[in-house]
């Protein structure tokens, strides 16, 4: 519920620019201040995970980064509107808060264009289950949010509680990737009456880390009979090693 204050604010005042207060025309837009400080994921970026990649394969092909060669992910492929950063983080703040509304038409929105062919494809899409860590906090699942409004956007059905968290996990952050697999098994589950056999999944998600939690999610469904399982989020955390051999 909004605070009664906020409102009537909202009610006499223009809409406000989804990261800061500057105002603009339409609710869910970004303010042109924060839109050209938006960070956009953009190529190169690996075919596989769409991490960004600091130097494209000579002859312009696609190339797979170090840890999907390494380990391929249960998932096809993995798109992202942003990079995760400052300007990224004030975006997705607002999910947090019981007046999300206007982020998750802002963040749907910069989905889109990455998203396109994923969605195009798509026969469900299907919300990250709640982060344990994050259930205390809050009552509701700001990845579902994001998937009810692309599937309202797209026409695509959406499985909103289609995956389950069984227990609680630890951060995952700071461990490696043999650990955060190990934190995760069994973890996440299908809903016993869940059906995904033969489709195309996209998975929905506001932020991706590591693929961890991404990559458990597209192998339960893999294992319930899942066709194929793409991933979208909202922002995606670049993988420092990259960022730093680009600025070389
Ligand atoms: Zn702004
Ligand atoms: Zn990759």
């Amino acid at each position: 519920m909004k605070p009664l204050f906020r409102w009537l604010l909202d009610t006499v005042l223009p809409p406000s620019c989804l990261a800061c207060d500057t105002p603009v025309e339409k609710e869910g837009q970004f303010c042109v201040t924060c839109f050209k400080s938006a960070n956009f994921v953009s190529a190169p970026l690996c075919r596989c995970c769409g991490v960004p990649l600091p130097y494209a394969e000579a002859g312009g092909g696609v190339r797979k980064c170090p840890s999907c060669i390494a380990t391929a992910p249960a998932f096809t492929q993995a798109r992202a509107a942003l990079r995760y950063d400052e300007t990224a983080k004030r975006m997705i703040l607002p999910l947090k808060y019981a007046d999300h509304t206007e982020a998750v038409k802002g963040l749907a929105e910069l989905m889109r264009r990455p998203g396109e062919p994923l969605l195009q494809a798509a026969n469900l899409l299907v919300p990250v289950p709640l982060h344990a860590t994050r259930l205390r906090a809050r009552r509701f699942n700001q990845a579902a949010l994001l998937a009810i409004q692309l599937a309202r956007l797209t026409g695509r059905p959406v499985g909103v509680d289609l995956l389950v968290r069984r227990r609680e996990t630890m951060p995952l952050e700071g461990l490696d990737l043999a650990a955060r697999r190990a934190e995760l098994e069994g973890a996440i589950a299908m809903r016993p009456d869940g059906d995904v056999r033969g489709k195309r999944v996209l998975l929905i998600d506001d932020v991706m880390t590591s693929g961890t939690t991404a990559n458990e999610c597209a192998r339960v469904m893999l294992e319930a009979g899942a066709r194929r399982v793409d991933v979208l989020t909202a922002a995606r955390v670049a993988d420092p090693r990259f960022e730093a051999l680009a600025l070389a």
